[in-house]
């Protein structure tokens, strides 16, 4: 297969930030995490509806405005962790910031990552990366926050 890996990225950030995957409220959610990145103007609010009987994100909404990485990165994200565990969905945020932020070098990026590698090459502009992961600070805020017996995540709105 010989593909432009530029053509490709391009392609499906571009598909992602248009139509947005898992795109609105969820009326039922279970917990709801917002948060921005004032330096680019993204602002998202991430929802799961987890069955914690059968350890399952039921499943995932979001809201906001967001430029197009962090739109891409965001639908991403919900296309992966729907219909997973809690403990998938932990592996893949570690995975995908160990990622983007450099801190696990790019031949041992896991395919399990899918086509969220085309943002590898978001690490080497740290504003971007910002941009990249703020639907899975949320993330983690929804992990946290949801978890059982942790509550520390409160208002939502802390330091992400
Ligand atoms: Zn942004």
């Amino acid at each position: 297969m010989d593909f432009d890996f530029e053509e490709l990225y391009q392609a499906v950030i571009l598909d992602h930030s248009r139509k947005p995957r898992n795109f609105g409220a969820l009326p039922d959610a279970t917990v709801t995490v917002s948060g921005d990145n004032p330096t680019c103007g993204d602002e998202i609010a991430l929802s799961l509806k987890i069955d914690a009987a059968a350890d399952k994100l039921e499943a995932v909404g979001f809201t906001g405005s967001a430029c197009s990485i962090c739109m891409a990165s965001t639908s991403l994200m919900t296309t992966k962790i729907k219909g997973k565990t809690r403990g998938e969905a932990e592996t893949l945020l570690r995975d995908f910031q160990g990622m983007i932020t450099g801190q696990m070098p790019e031949s041992e990026t896991p395919k399990s990552l899918g086509d969220l590698r085309l943002l590898s090459g978001v690490r080497k502009f740290p504003q971007r990366v910002k941009c990249a992961t703020l639907g899975w600070h949320a993330l983690k805020g929804c992990l946290a926050e949801s978890g059982e017996g942790k509550f520390s995540v409160g208002t939502g709105d802390a330091d992400l």
